[in-house]
């Protein structure tokens, strides 16, 4: 029954998807005034959300539940589908069973969840390792895979066998870089952390619950660890390195803090973009001026995305109840001048020109993700 209200609550937003989208044409209206829709202003912002065909360019969907593909179409919206290999993850340990799990979700949305594949890091040391994971990648290639995400057990867990922390841009991985760009595929890189994740505690910061509930990843309690300074200098030396890779730093490439810190790197590497997953907030927490600016100077170079997922053992309902206030949520803040509230304060929206806003929800996904729109 539960499921039932939540189908006559998609529908009637797909109604309303319909209405505003009919009312609206030809012409894009990012402006700040809606026209009254009895659904709320969820349903309002989600409509002129679902108006751009949005990408979003960092989900983690393993559920494969027909609610997915259905969600995605009224919203006509895609998703870059990441799998990520992590041992302290007994689900992530290894590529299996996310990928079935991720392939499945492809067939089961008709296409409108993209496979982003990975390998795994972990024996990088053992004779054979490059030619093994190039072998695995060119068959995610030649199947589906359009990017391979890269993880930040580079630099925050993972050792050689001689004790030494082991960087994302060691010549192990090397040869991997250039078989990825060769293909024209695209790296996402979550490398480093949040700036909190090396800090005490703190119940202001956006990371607080996360690290709360996942202390093996609280680098501020393994002082052992490299510096998030000397992983940002080894992420940016693989950028550098490989001029012809597109590497989309995740998680605004952990320079969430100041916008200043991607401007200098989009300045020096016409390679590197980043995606906005799960990091917004941080975005609200900066002068919005300065944000403003930054996101129009660079609107090449941000792709909109948000860490949403769901585990195959996860409520669809809840999950897509989620989903669906993320999207209003964040659509509100970048489109809109009105007020959204984050833990207890208001932010004022960003209000981007429309042409922006096309490129952060469309457009950037297009190029930076060749494949993002299918090989039809
Ligand atoms: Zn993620």
């Amino acid at each position: 029954m539960k499921f039932l209200s939540t189908k006559r609550t998609l529908l009637s937003l797909a109604a309303s998807v319909l209405a505003v989208l009919i009312l609206r044409a030809p012409g894009l209206d990012y402006g700040t005034s809606y026209a009254a829709n009895p659904l709320g202003p969820a349903a309002a912002d989600l409509a002129n959300f679902s108006a751009l065909a949005p990408i979003d360019a960092h989900v983690h969907l393993y559920k494969d539940d027909p609610a997915f593909g259905a969600f995605l179409g009224r919203l006509n919206l895609r998703i870059l589908n990441i799998c990520v290999i992590d041992d302290r993850d007994p689900y992530a340990k290894g590529l299996e069973p996310q990928r079935s799990d991720a392939l499945k979700v492809v067939h089961s949305t008709a296409g409108r969840a993209v496979f982003c594949t990975t390998f795994s890091p972990y024996d990088f040391e053992e004779p054979g390792f490059g030619r093994r994971a190039i072998q695995q990648l060119d068959a995610d290639f030649a199947a589906v895979a359009i990017a391979v995400k890269i993880y930040k057990v580079m630099g925050m867990e993972m050792k050689s066998k001689a004790g030494k922390y082991v960087m994302p841009d060691d010549p192990a991985f090397e040869p991997i870089y250039r078989d990825i760009a060769a293909h024209n595929r695209t790296v996402v890189a979550h490398l480093a952390e949040p700036d909190s994740c090396w800090q005490p505690p703190n119940p202001a910061s956006p990371d607080y619950e996360y690290y709360q509930q996942n202390p093996q990843e609280y680098a501020y309690a393994h002082p052992e660890w490299p510096s998030k300074a000397a992983i940002l200098a080894a992420r940016d030396h693989l950028v550098a390195e490989n001029p012809n890779l597109r590497v989309i730093g995740a998680h605004l490439g952990s320079m969430e803090t100041d916008v200043t810190q991607m401007a200098r790197r989009f300045d020096r590497f016409p390679n590197f973009a980043v995606d906005t997953a799960a990091r917004v907030p941080y975005f609200m927490l900066q002068p919005r001026d300065k944000v403003r600016a930054f996101l129009i100077k660079y609107q090449d170079r941000i792709l909109y995305g948000t860490d949403l997922g769901a585990m195959p053992k996860d409520e669809t309902e809840k999950a897509l109840a989620e989903w669906t206030d993320t999207y209003a949520r964040d659509w509100k803040f970048f489109a809109t001048d009105q007020t959204v509230e984050y833990k207890g304060h208001s932010y004022q929206g960003l209000a981007l020109p429309g042409p922006v806003l096309h490129k952060i929800f469309h457009d950037n996904a297009v190029h930076w993700l060749p494949g993002i729109m299918g090989t039809e």
